[in-house]
């Protein structure tokens, strides 16, 4: 029931008083775009002028757009590694942000192997809160009735370092969830979990996964959607389903907690809450021991209207997956963010995933964009390029985002591509097209073309031995299994057929590129279980050559012609799936510590 309110908005009638709010805060906001930015600016620079990193460009206490952006050099993360080094060292001196850098969030995006470090100010918590309240507000005007029900999230911490300073170092959502913000965050119909902080907040994935999902199930009725951050962990948590049902519907039926469940408080909250139930349980049961499990998400909780997961960018390639156990639910993808900072969201939640559109909120952060040119590299240090304002972009172009934050990176260059479909008020709209220089991706893993070289190179270090070389070699990310897995196709040449590399040395090799990859993708391997064994491809001689002619009959330049590191058309999947002679997979996981090296 649509509410009479003054706070009237153009995105539709809302059905409360706190969505008129929200609403009339999003029409507000995104009317008045610029002069938003303008503040937004100002204010950065005001409260930062006294820091090392501001006086060193001389800005002399300017906060006007132009004075910034001619002193002011356009940067990535590596040129702010000294000053991260020094904070992350135990440095307080106001080097980047006037306020105290109250932890870092640890991105999933790599420098040198590791995550980069992104500095954050406690104040930046309500930004991202006030981001979130919005959601539900936009929500609700496409979904009535969500109050009448739960939503099953199945949300996840995961370990936390501290810098030699002391600071912490932990994902951003794990902040987030650690935080009071949402620890005691009030009751709001609209917004009811299944999962109790008990169990979001355990640190043991095996027993917070088990027990959010047997909450999950013991409220099936109540559940009207079904989500998780990205694409790949809500599979995750069906595959975790399809290997530990019996032991969670014996859990229901009898009343009696899985031992294996240990942790004191999660134990506590569910020895509460669970009590015999054979008739949920015979259910269950049923509908897991079927072979097929298509559109189990949607037999199990019959009252899912949609399902709330990122399935934009990288993740788009769960969406066939996601639609088979969901039996072709709506999937909603609501919001943009990252650990630099929360970007916006969608305001149309239940368009189709090819038709999202994120809308970047002004009062986020200062948001500048840097036009790509698709057929140029990068651009030279004499001749920067100009960028354009939010309120600037066009519909059609493609740009990669470059924020100044509150927390204090200044023209910073996040590395993800944007096209423009359009705007809202003045706000502009835009398609996620990718993350640059990504090859591979399973995950929140991102693999690049130098790190998979790099692995290719340590791995066939082994089959020196055997007078053996890797010719030539592509990727592939494999979805189809749960978890996925990267699949590298090897081109070999030996010069001894009778001493050719074994079984246990390929496999050697598979653990050696696992062992050579970043730190993102050894955690999913090792502690996240997000990642499955990579795996080696062995194709038959001329495989390679014959994947160029078929390039080139398709019109590639014969002189231009660069084998593709990576691949995903099916033609040449097939092309290379026919000429495997061998595969094998990593025999063991690869080394992995929350520490950083
Ligand atoms: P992290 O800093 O590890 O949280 O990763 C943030 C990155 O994840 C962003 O810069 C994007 O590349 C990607 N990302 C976040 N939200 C979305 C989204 N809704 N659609 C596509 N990619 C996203």
């Amino acid at each position: 029931m649509a509410v009479d309110s003054p706070l009237s908005s153009q995105l539709g009638p809302p059905v409360c008083e706190r969505d008129a709010k929200a609403l009339h805060f999003i029409e507000e906001t995104t009317s008045h775009a610029d002069s938003v930015q303008d503040r937004v600016l100002t204010e950065i620079l005001t409260r930062n002028s006294q820091t090392e990193y501001l006086t060193r460009f001389k800005l002399n206490g300017a906060t006007d757009r132009e004075t910034f952006k001619s002193k002011l050099p356009i940067i990535t993360y590596e040129d702010l590694q000294p000053e991260i080094h020094r904070i992350a060292n135990g440095d307080r001196s106001a080097i980047l942000s006037a306020h105290p850098i109250s932890e870092f969030l640890t991105s999933s995006g790599t420098s040198a192997g590791e995550r980069k470090l992104m500095p954050t100010i406690k104040e930046e918590l309500d930004r991202r809160r006030l981001l979130y309240s919005l959601l539900m507000p936009v929500m609700n005007l496409y979904v009535p009735g969500l109050e009448r029900g739960k939503g099953l999230y199945f949300l996840f911490v995961k370990s936390e370092t501290r810098t030699p300073g002391g600071l912490l170092a932990r994902p951003v959502l794990t902040s987030y969830y650690k935080s009071d913000h949402f620890k005691t965050r009030p009751y709001d119909p609209y917004n009811v979990y299944t999962s109790p902080n008990e169990a979001i907040l355990c640190p043991d994935s095996f027993q917070s996964m088990y027990a959010q999902m047997l909450c999950g199930l013991l409220q099936r009725q109540q559940v009207l959607r079904v989500g998780a951050v990205f694409a790949s962990g809500l599979l995750r948590a069906i595959r975790f389903l399809q290997l530990n049902w019996p032991q969670l519907t014996q859990d229901i039926e009898t009343g009696a907690l899985n031992p294996k469940l240990t942790d004191p408080s999660l134990r506590e909250y569910m020895d509460k809450i669970l009590k015999p139930n054979p008739e949920l349980a015979e259910y269950v049961r049923h509908e897991c021991s079927k072979d097929n499990w298509e559109g189990i998400i949607a037999r199990i909780w019959q009252n899912t209207k949609y399902l709330d997961v990122i399935v934009t960018g990288a993740m788009a390639q769960y969406i066939p997956t996601l639609d088979y156990y969901s039996g072709g639910l709506p999937l909603a993808c609501t919001m943009y963010a990252s650990s630099e900072c929360y970007f916006g969201l969608n305001l149309n939640p239940m368009c189709k995933p090819s038709q999202v559109s994120y809308t970047i909120m002004p009062n986020m952060a200062y948001f500048e964009f840097l036009p790509r040119d698709p057929n140029s590299f990068g651009f030279p240090r004499d001749s920067p390029p100009k960028l354009v304002d939010l309120v600037d972009v066009e519909v059609g172009k493609e740009y990669e985002l470059v924020i100044t934050t509150y927390a204090g990176l200044y023209r910073y260059r996040v590395g993800d591509i944007l096209r423009v479909t359009g705007f809202h008020n003045s706000a502009p709209q835009f398609h996620f097209v990718r993350r640059k220089n990504v090859l591979l991706s399973i995950d929140s893993d991102k693999t690049d073309e130098a790190e998979l070289q790099k692995a290719v190179e340590n791995a066939s270090r082994l089959l020196r031995e055997f007078n053996t070389r890797v010719v030539e070699y592509t990727s592939y990310a494999d979805t189809r299994t749960i978890p996925g897995h990267y699949v590298i196709y090897w081109e070999l040449l030996g010069k001894d057929s009778a001493n050719s590399p074994t079984d246990e040395v390929l496999k050697q090799c598979c653990l050696a590129m696992e062992e050579s990859l970043n730190s993102v993708y050894r955690q999913g391997r090792v502690a996240d279980n997000s990642i499955g064994p990579l795996e080696i491809r062995v194709v038959k001689n001329g495989t390679f050559e014959e994947l160029m002619d078929y390039a080139i009959s398709r019109g590639a330049s014969i002189n231009q012609y660069k084998v593709p590191r990576c691949v995903n058309f099916t033609p040449i999947m097939e092309l290379l799936d026919y000429r495997v002679v061998s595969s094998h997979f990593s025999p063991a996981s690869p080394h992995w510590t929350p520490e950083r090296r």
